[in-house]
């Protein structure tokens, strides 16, 4: 057989014109297309599953805001909203380890249609970006596939928020992926039914975990000191209990993590205990791989929790995230790569959208918000080399590996998504390109859509 077929040209019907499309509906799109839909622009959001959220209701991921403390400073903006929405609508419950709302990960569902359909936005779900149309090195749409086959949409200006810069990949604009030996740990997340929340409670209280017992087991978690006497929501012991009597084998000393929440009825959500070294995010035979591997661990770690944790005796799985969760994968060379000195430092740009607290979590980094100090994110980052008309939001932004462990967080991918979202919108409404876009206009557009700025 040979090595390639030539797929013979055809036609596409255009089912769509608008002035900004945005591609990807998790944190960063979902806020880009709300911002820029409250900024005037008619707005389309394209999501390949059947629902917006991203990794919060794809995969499950349901720690907002984990990070938040009496004296963390924030944006506000879309993501403040999201919990906020979340808790009105009873699709949030308290965090255990800080000053913030959990989002159900079902629920969550329901709060981004109420927010999709209020702002006016089409939605667009059940399409899969495929390819750019390009005029010259400017974007001006995408061609998705869907059971409806190949289709193009068009639009003046378009965000990329596929978390895997596949869109500024697929149209030339030079990406970075992180080799598979450092990439961050996917994971298959789980929710469990069947716990005793009293018991398990109170055997959470008789030996707290703190930050410092992330170092136990397979890693060494950098922090500034001031986490290391603080409560953590870890689960630990049992894995290494289960190592030492043979129950899970000594190379699973990777499973361990968080728990989320423990509800009344018996659920324990957001079980982040699975962690797959070497899985790459963007080639599907390694997801099939990972995912499967991950189902088997994720059951393994039940067995566990069944045996040695109090409360957990009847436990049993409830449900797997719909995907594997990918923390790490391809990212832009943007115009302005953040550096570790910005997230470590307190970065200060003249082109902010957004301010972020010195929150680090990734690459054996774990910093908290405890003392105020916060960065500002700069618009620079999402701006792509080499092709116009496109902005690029959320995890995919430019920036070193400590400064992703920073900007991949959902709540600053809000930030950035909702800067993409207003740059966009008034880059349209301005006829100026995305390069030249008036950032004092932007940013009183954000102030307000009531976003600390500075
Ligand atoms: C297991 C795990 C645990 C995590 N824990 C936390 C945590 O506790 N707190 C925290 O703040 N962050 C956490 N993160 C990080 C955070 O979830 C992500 O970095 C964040 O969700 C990225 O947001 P995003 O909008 O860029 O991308 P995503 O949330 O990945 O959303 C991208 C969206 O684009 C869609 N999409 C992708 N490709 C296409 C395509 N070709 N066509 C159409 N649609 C497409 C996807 O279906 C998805 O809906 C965790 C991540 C993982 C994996």
């Amino acid at each position: 057989m040979a090595d390639v077929i030539l797929e013979p040209a055809r036609e596409v019907p255009v089912i769509r014109r608008c002035e900004v499309l945005v591609v990807g509906a998790g944190p960063g799109g979902l806020s880009a297309a709300l911002a820029a839909a409250r900024a005037g622009a008619d707005v389309c959001l394209v999501e390949r599953f059947g629902c917006y959220g991203g990794n919060i209701t794809v995969v499950g991921v349901e720690g907002f805001a984990w990070y938040r403390h009496e004296q963390t400073v924030e944006a506000g903006g879309i993501g403040r909203e999201f919990e906020e929405r979340a808790k009105a609508m009873g699709a949030a419950v308290p965090e255990s380890q800080s000053l913030s709302y959990e989002l159900d990960s079902e629920g969550f569902k329901l709060v981004a249609d109420r927010l999709v359909e209020e702002a006016g936005i089409r939605g667009m779900l059940h399409r899969a970006f495929v390819a750019p149309v390009m005029e010259g090195d400017a974007i001006a749409g995408v061609i998705v596939e869907s059971k409806a086959g190949r289709e193009a949409i068009l639009a003046k200006r378009v965000i990329d928020a596929t978390g895997d810069a596949d869109i500024a990949h697929r149209a030339g604009a030079p990406c970075i992926k992180t080799p598979l030996e450092e990439v961050q740990a996917a994971s298959v997340m789980f929710h469990i039914a069947g716990v005793d929340k009293t018991r398990f409670m109170e055997g959470v209280r008789a030996d707290p975990q703190t930050y410092k017992d992330w170092s136990s087991g397979e890693w060494e978690v950098e922090t500034d000191g001031k986490e290391d006497g603080m409560y953590s929501p870890f689960l630990g012991k049992p894995f290494e209990q289960a190592i030492r009597d043979g129950l899970l084998p000594a190379h699973l000393n990777t499973i361990g993590g968080t728990w989320g929440a423990v509800h009344d009825s018996g659920e324990m959500t957001y079980m982040n205990l699975v962690h797959l070294a070497g899985c790459d995010g963007v080639d599907p035979d390694s997801l099939t791989h990972f995912e499967v591997e991950g189902r088997k661990q994720a059951m393994q770690a039940v067995d566990v929790l069944r045996r040695y944790t109090p409360g957990c005796e009847g436990a049993r799985l409830r449900n797997f995230g719909m995907s594997i969760g990918i923390r790490d994968s391809r990212k832009i060379d943007a115009v302005y790569n953040m550096s570790d000195a910005d997230v470590r430092g307190q970065g200060r740009f003249e082109d902010s959208v957004g301010i972020y607290p010195e929150f680090i979590d990734g690459y054996g980094i774990l910093i908290l918000p405890t003392t105020g100090r916060y960065m500002q994110v700069p618009y620079r980052a999402m701006l792509p080399k080499g092709v116009e008309n496109l902005l690029v939001a959320g995890r995919a932004t430019g920036g070193s590996p400590v400064a992703h462990a920073a900007t991949r967080n959902m709540a600053c991918c809000t930030v950035a998504g909702q800067g993409a979202g207003v740059a966009a919108a008034l880059s349209v409404k301005t006829g100026s390109g995305l390069r030249e876009v008036n950032m004092s206009d932007v940013q009183a557009e954000l102030a307000r859509q009531e976003v600390r700025v500075f």
